[in-house]
């Protein structure tokens, strides 16, 4: 070819180099490894640039120039490979000042040494007005060997983290990466055959041509093959700044990416991790032992799970499946919340809703016994006048009833006796004991009520005149065969009983009751210590006489 021919050459490649660069740029937001394949263009760019012109231009000071920018122009496309593979193999690194300023030192010197007249020889000898061109000789100074040494160290190192991620990467990810792999071989091997063929100080440097063609390679696998299309647009707006831990992973469950949350997720749970280190290992070494417990045990909650991974870290984990636009998975978006406080409230919350639910049961118990005790005779703890007019409201006192009812009176005779001889506690006792008897004698659906004093009553619903009868006397018999002894002495008491039934529809509970009174009263005078029925009732004196008190026995 011509030297016009290269010329030509060369300042194409410079305007390819600047639309690339200034495009890939602009995709920066949205891939995070275009930055740094921004940088690698424009050193491209000014490579080329400084070529076409270095091959075009008898100017001194174009020739004086040269080594500076040359130095400058690979500076750039060195610095920019690194960056584009820390992007590439983790999307959330951002170079800090420090790196900045270390990847600068060398270019820095370079520049100067090729700028400076005293040291410009050290760069390159023979680059004067009419030298190093396609045609011209020039020879690499000592500072270019070291600079060419120093350049290859950092792009392997660039070239390493690709490979590594490489090797452990599936899928699209894996074929991008290949084609970074692969396109910087073209770069290489075009740098060795420039610099080997400039060794003998004859030719130029087509060194940028071949950065050219990796450039594009690497454009292509990055912004169209759909690589790192996970890395959703508004990433640094989003995802970067959500309290929310977002993990990205691959389909190999190999972490791809993760934000600052995700990193300090990580490094509550796994403090002993490197957490500069996360991005390439597979998620279940991240997680752990225990957390990946606590996610076995967890279970799937309306598209997502809730696990305690640490004692008392409770982490909900939203697992969201990402493909591409023709359906191959590129991976998993995890969103990992810490819900360990509303976990903690919640269990308060419970825990009070708890007590309270016991305070109310303690309550509820309280109030039936209160209910209980205000239907209870507090002495013998039969039922109550209250009870006996709750009942017979409860339907035992419908006239017409259709259900039959028996009602038996009992009072304790010549009780006051009890009481004068023995005292108030012995009259006590002897009326626990008759209530005990009473209770004892009722049977399911029978009512023992203590009406007051001495006197009793026992609701028996259903039961017909003869069974009312025989369970009076049962009770009269049982009563009288009790034996008390009070003060040394041995006494029985008896008691008079009224009986008074109604077979199906019939009087009124009231009425019935005011019958067994009066049976009662007949009883009282015609004895005591016997049962009569309402219907043999006969309408005894009103001041009959009464009987001796109860004998002692
Ligand atoms: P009767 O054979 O005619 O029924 O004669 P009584 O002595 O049994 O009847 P009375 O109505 O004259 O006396 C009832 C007594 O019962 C009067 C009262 O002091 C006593 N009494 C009432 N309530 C209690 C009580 O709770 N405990 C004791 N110990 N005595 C009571
Ligand atoms: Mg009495
Ligand atoms: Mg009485």
């Amino acid at each position: 070819m011509t030297p016009e021919g290269w010329v030509v050459l060369f300042a194409g490649a410079a305007v390819i180099g600047v639309v690339t660069a200034l495009l890939v740029w602009r995709r920066r937001e949205r891939t995070p490894a275009a930055t740094g394949l921004a940088v690698t263009m424009s050193g491209v760019a000014l490579w080329s640039a400084s070529s076409a012109l270095v091959n075009s231009s008898a100017s001194v000071v174009v020739h004086d120039g040269y080594p500076a920018v040359l130095m400058a122009a690979v500076g750039l496309a060195v610095a920019g490979t690194y960056a584009l593979a820390r992007g590439v193999v983790d999307p959330s690194w951002r170079p800090r000042p420090r790196l900045l300023g270390l990847l600068a030192v060398e270019p820095v010197v370079m520049v100067v040494l090729g700028a400076l007249p005293a040291t410009r020889d050290l760069v390159l000898d023979g680059h004067g007005a009419g030298g190093m061109g396609v045609d011209h000789q020039a020879t690499l100074g000592p500072a270019f060997g070291v600079h060419t040494l120093y350049s290859y160290a950092v792009i392997g190192v660039s070239y390493l983290r690709l490979a590594r991620r490489w090797r452990t990467a599936v899928g699209l990810f894996r074929r991008q990466l290949g084609v970074l792999l692969l396109s910087a071989v073209v770069a290489t091997v075009g740098n060795v055959i420039t610099i080997v063929q400039q060794l003998d100080g004859h030719g130029a440097d087509f060194t940028p041509l071949f950065f050219l063609v990796t450039g594009l390679v690497d454009c292509w696998a990055v912004l169209r093959l759909g690589f790192l299309r996970l890395v959703p647009v508004a990433r640094e707006q989003v995802v970067d700044t959500v309290p929310d831990a977002v993990l990205v992973v691959d389909p190999a469950d190999v972490l791809i990416d993760l934000n600052p949350a995700g990193r300090r997720l990580v490094a509550l749970l796994r403090p002993e991790l490197d957490a500069g280190d996360l991005v390439g290992r597979p998620l279940a070494e991240i997680a752990g032992d225990r957390a990946r417990a606590g996610f076995a045990r967890a279970e799937e909650l309306d598209g997502h799970r809730l696990a305690e991974v640490d004692d008392g870290v409770w982490i909900d984990i939203r697992d969201t499946p990402v493909e591409d636009s023709r359906g191959r998975a590129l991976g998993r978006i995890l969103v990992v919340r810490d819900v360990s406080e509303q976990q903690a409230r919640q269990a308060a919350v419970e825990e009070l809703n708890r007590q309270l639910a016991e305070q109310v049961r303690v309550i509820d118990r309280l109030r039936a016994e209160l209910a209980e005790e205000a239907v209870r005779d507090p002495l013998t703890g039969l039922h109550n006048r209250r009870h006996l007019d709750q009942v017979l409201a409860g339907g035992l006192d419908t006239a017409g009833a259709d259900h039959g009812l028996a009602v038996i009176t009992l009072d304790i005779d010549h009780f006051k006796a009890v009481n004068d001889r023995f005292g108030h506690a012995a009259g006590d006792t002897v009326l626990t004991a008759v209530a005990r008897l009473l209770q004892a004698s009722v049977r399911d659906g029978d009512t023992a009520v203590r009406l007051g004093g001495e006197e009793f009553l026992v609701l028996l619903p259903g039961a017909d005149r003869e069974q009312a009868v025989l369970r009076a006397e049962e009770m009269r018999r049982g009563v009288a065969a009790v034996v008390h002894a009070f003060g040394g002495e041995r006494i029985r008491v008896t008691v008079s009983a009224g009986v008074a039934v109604r077979s199906g529809a019939g009087p009124t509970a009231g009425t019935l009751l005011e019958a067994a009174d009066r049976a009662l009263y007949v009883a009282k005078a015609t004895g005591r210590d016997r049962v009569v029925a309402a219907d043999d009732a006969l309408p005894g004196p009103a001041d009959a006489p009464v009987p001796e008190p109860a004998p002692a026995v």
